[in-house]
């Protein structure tokens, strides 16, 4: 049984979505985006998963996080604690990342997923809740509980050496408050939730008619946000009250811009020493690069190559590929439009990792500062790498995938006029 008739979000191929069975995915025929997944029981379990996770991350703020012995001397830092000294230390920006990411945006979101699904659970849908799932999952790429996670574990590597370290109660919460908010995001598919609030609230969408092949071609155009179709005249998803555009409104520019400025960004974040490690008073400033060499000349070769992919090739790679994307789009060019989509698709998954070396100098600089013995601070190039970091997670955002298949869809068309031409 046919349920609801979207376009993907990729490729903008129309395509009917099934009821959704315990279990079952859907992807889309031409572009291979997986557009629809459900689980069994996924809203209940989702919501336990999110107390679950908001618990742990209340427990992870009081107590002691980690703990550096050198000499006598001891160092403990809390959550809170870590970005209270940052400031104080006068690297506000530094404490504003970390408070943001690793904190407020990951509470956020659980908060977010209880206000919809305890409702939901119950069978209660408000017209509010559409809004609200629509921030819900615009704030998605921004929670990196899990790539500080493994900038504390680098950060522990870094400094193993110069002294003993203590790994406290607030880590381990941590942790688990990680491991329940990627199982609060993956319990629950966007596509599903949205189907649900319909089906709970009784609302029955009547379908634009629609064939196979591009939405735009066919003069309609899918939220951004829910997926439903609507006519490329529409102003406003009749769902989730999303703005609607056929394609993302000045897409190509912004990723220019964004893109541009990551690039000029990228000199100084490379050039300059993101940290300066005192050690008895002598100043040892360190790049990014010659971080990864430091860690690999003291035999730590696994992260010394989870750094260098994280923090080198990853932000090249991705700009790279922008690049490439961007180019194929302005030139026509018609060219494996699948290897670009999924291109497409990588470039805006992996990006929020290339985060690590912010939060290896966040934790240095919060953990390590026993006066004249040893102290870490932060460099010129750390903002300036994490401007690159969420300025080409910008681009990624604002380039428009469907424009790769726009140039391959005027062709089809042109074959079908040209078709039905003959024909008469
Ligand atoms: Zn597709
Ligand atoms: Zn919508």
């Amino acid at each position: 049984m046919v349920v609801e008739q979207i376009a993907c979000h990729c490729c903008d191929l129309v395509m009917e979505l099934p009821e959704p069975d315990a279990g079952s995915r859907a992807h889309c025929p031409r572009c291979g985006h997986l557009v629809m997944y459900s689980t069994k029981n996924g809203y209940q379990k989702a919501a336990v998963f999110a107390v679950c996770g908001l618990w742990f991350l209340l427990l992870s703020l009081p107590f002691p996080f980690l703990a550096f012995q050198s000499q006598g001397r001891e160092q403990q830092v809390s959550l809170i604690q870590s970005g209270a000294d940052l400031i104080h230390l006068g690297f506000p920006e530094l404490a504003l990342l970390l408070f943001l990411f690793i904190l407020f945006i990951p509470a956020l979101l659980l908060g977010t997923y209880l206000v919809v699904l305890l409702p939901l659970g119950r069978g209660f849908v408000g017209r509010w809740m559409y809004p609200v799932v629509r921030f819900l999952f615009s704030l998605h790429p921004w929670g990196m509980a899990e790539v500080f996670l493994i900038g504390v574990l680098v950060s522990l590597v870094k400094i193993a050496g110069m002294a003993d370290l203590v790994i406290g109660l607030s880590f381990w919460a941590y942790v688990l408050f990680s491991i329940f908010l990627i199982l609060t995001i993956t319990s629950v598919h966007q596509q599903q939730l949205w189907m649900e609030l319909d089906r709970t609230s009784g609302i029955c969408r009547i379908p634009v008619k629609a064939s196979a092949g591009s939405a735009l071609a066919q003069g309609l155009q899918s939220c951004h946000h829910c997926g439903l179709l609507h006519s490329v005249h529409d102003h406003h998803c009749r769902r989730c009250q999303g703005r609607l555009h056929p394609r993302v409104r000045s897409g190509l520019q912004k990723t220019w811009a964004y893109l541009l400025t990551a690039c000029v960004l990228y000199l100084p974040a490379n050039l300059y020493p993101i940290m300066h490690t005192r050690l008895f008073g002598s100043d040892d400033p360190s790049t990014i690069l010659g971080g990864v060499v430091a860690l690999w000349q003291h035999g730590s070769y696994p992260i010394a190559i989870v750094v260098f992919v994280a923090s080198i090739v990853i932000p090249v790679a991705k700009m790279m590929a922008i690049i490439w994307l961007l180019l194929g789009v302005h030139l026509g060019y018609p060219h494996q439009p699948e290897v670009r989509t999924r291109m497409y698709r990588l470039t805006e998954f992996i990006g929020r990792w290339s985060m690590i070396d912010v939060f290896v100098v966040a934790v240095l600089v919060a953990l390590v500062q026993l006066g004249g013995l040893i102290s870490i601070q932060p460099g010129i190039a750390t903002l300036a790498f994490a401007g690159v970091v969420v300025l080409t997670m910008l681009s990624a955002m604002n380039f428009d995938p469907r424009l790769i298949w726009d140039s391959l869809s005027q062709q089809e068309q042109h074959a079908v006029n040209c078709g039905q031409e003959s024909l008469n």
